[in-house]
């Protein structure tokens, strides 16, 4: 077998690249002209390209490196359970202690009768699985009909057919005919970009308001559930005012639907608590969890599901569902290491009392600068809107993501990993950052922001559209 290895240079391993390996959205044809970028290491929030750059990487892969990278102790236990037992399913009446020990642990870090734990292999999977467990749970209710799933636009809950339809991304649902039937989608609580004149406060209300609208368009006995991110993450981190999911809950509750919250993202931290749902006071039914759970040391995702629809979906015959990695003891061997470090390195309450009060004053002050309108912070989930004009929250005239697109490529080149949606940055740093790594984030963001800011002005786009 042809070894290829990290020591290859950087050109051959590009070339092999383009050759044979299709990219998740990507346009591939380009990339083959550019050439990938090669990360080769990690360790504690920083990568190590094939050229030997050292990136800050204030994305923790896609959301999901909380406890940073390279612990030892986790690959320890991976290559332990290997050993021990390097695959065995859940189907037809089995268990295996990683899967056993894991669910326990994430039954008595949920809040409320949030107890048992359906898995999956990613987020995406674990979506599909609550629309089969939401529409399973109606119709064993006799309510066969209630199975309208209301989402958002902008949303992000993954991309297979289930999860792309959640979803109310435009890309994905203009490819593969999504979204599939009975899915339908209300406004986004984004104020910056939507909320014009009102208050953010009205604004949420209003938005919050359509679920209600909606329900009653639709008719109740026709809606099993309402799914949201407590904060919308690939959508440009879409931080809601305080009075929408307050709001959200009490049409929720008037109408006796069902609350799925997506903490794919928010779970285990993110947010400064365990879970989103705390920060925002929301009252799921189910909530979606993957990345945080094994800081992306291994695929591994789940649904965290309340007593009463356990109980209804598990006492109704068999629940015709399920994936052959469901519970993989190496990733839930993992994913339980993972969750061990967060809680004896009280990583939860580093976010909310050091990193993240330390981030907003430095990231705040990012609104002086002249092309940024907003700089918003949720525990380490962070934004930037980019804008030609402040004082009216303009768009940008060119085509939206240019301006967001050359910004990444400035901190790209500065060695910073921050992603862009239209023209927002965004950054979601793993848990772990410290102070003096904020430092360095916040001074290559600054010098990015810099360098786009020039350009823009010497190629004349700086103008609102
Ligand atoms: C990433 C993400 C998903 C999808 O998870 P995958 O593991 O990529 O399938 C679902 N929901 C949210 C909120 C996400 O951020």
């Amino acid at each position: 077998m042809t070894q290829i290895t990290n020591h290859m240079p950087t050109r051959e391993l590009q070339a092999l690249d383009a050759a044979h390996h299709m990219h998740p959205f990507t346009a591939d044809a380009e990339l083959a002209e550019k050439g990938a970028r090669i990360i080769t290491r990690g360790k504690g929030v920083y990568l190590t390209d094939s050229e030997g750059q050292q990136i800050l990487d204030g994305m923790a892969g896609l959301w999901c490196v909380n406890v940073g990278y390279g612990r030892k102790d986790i690959a320890e236990v991976a290559a332990r359970q290997m050993e021990e037992l390097c695959y065995y399913n859940t189907f037809f009446q089995t268990s295996h202690v990683p899967a056993i020990a894991l669910a326990a642990e994430i039954a008595k870090l949920a809040p409320g009768d949030l107890n048992h734990v359906f898995y999956a292999g990613s987020g995406s999977e674990a979506n599909d699985t609550n629309i089969r467990l939401v529409r399973r749970y109606w119709d064993v209710k006799g309510q066969p009909e209630k199975n309208i799933i209301i989402s958002r636009k902008n949303a992000y809950h993954g991309s297979t057919m289930g999860g792309g339809s959640l979803g109310g991304m435009a890309g994905i649902w203009a490819q593969g005919g999504l979204p599939i039937p009975n899915i339908v989608h209300i406004g986004q609580p984004y104020w910056y970009g939507e909320g014009k004149d009102m208050s953010p406060e009205e604004f949420g209300l209003m938005r919050a308001r359509e679920l209600e609208a909606k329900i009653e368009e639709l008719g109740v006995d026709r809606v099993a559930a309402f799914i949201g991110e407590p904060v919308q993450g690939a959508g440009g981190v879409v931080i809601p005012p305080a009075t929408y999911w307050p709001e959200i809950q009490r049409i929720c509750d008037k109408y006796g639907i069902l609350l799925i919250a997506d903490e794919v993202i928010t779970g285990f931290g993110r947010t400064g608590n365990w879970f989103g749902s705390q920060t925002f006071g929301i009252k799921p039914h189910i909530m979606t969890i993957a990345k945080g759970l094994s800081s992306g040391y291994a695929p591994i995702g789940g649904s965290i599901v309340c007593d009463e629809i356990a109980a209804t979906v598990g006492g109704a015959g068999d629940f015709n569902h399920g994936y052959t990695y469901c519970g993989h003891p190496v990733a839930a061997a993992v994913a339980l290491k993972n969750l061990e470090i967060i809680q004896e390195e009280k990583i939860v309450e580093h976010v909310k009392n050091v990193a993240h009060p330390y981030l907003m004053e430095r990231w705040k002050a990012l609104e002086d600068h002249p092309l940024v309108g907003e700089a918003a912070l949720v525990g380490l989930m962070g934004s930037i809107a980019l804008t030609p004009n402040k004082a009216t929250r303009a768009a940008f005239a060119s085509e939206a993501g240019t301006v967001g697109y050359r910004c990444r490529e400035r901190c790209f080149a500065n060695n910073l990993v921050m992603r862009h949606v239209g023209d927002r940055m965004i950054i979601s740093p793993p848990l772990v950052i410290t102070p003096s790594e904020i430092d360095i984030l916040i001074e290559r963001a600054t010098k990015s922001l810099d360098e786009c800011y020039a350009g823009l002005k010497s190629d004349g786009l700086l103008k609102a559209g």
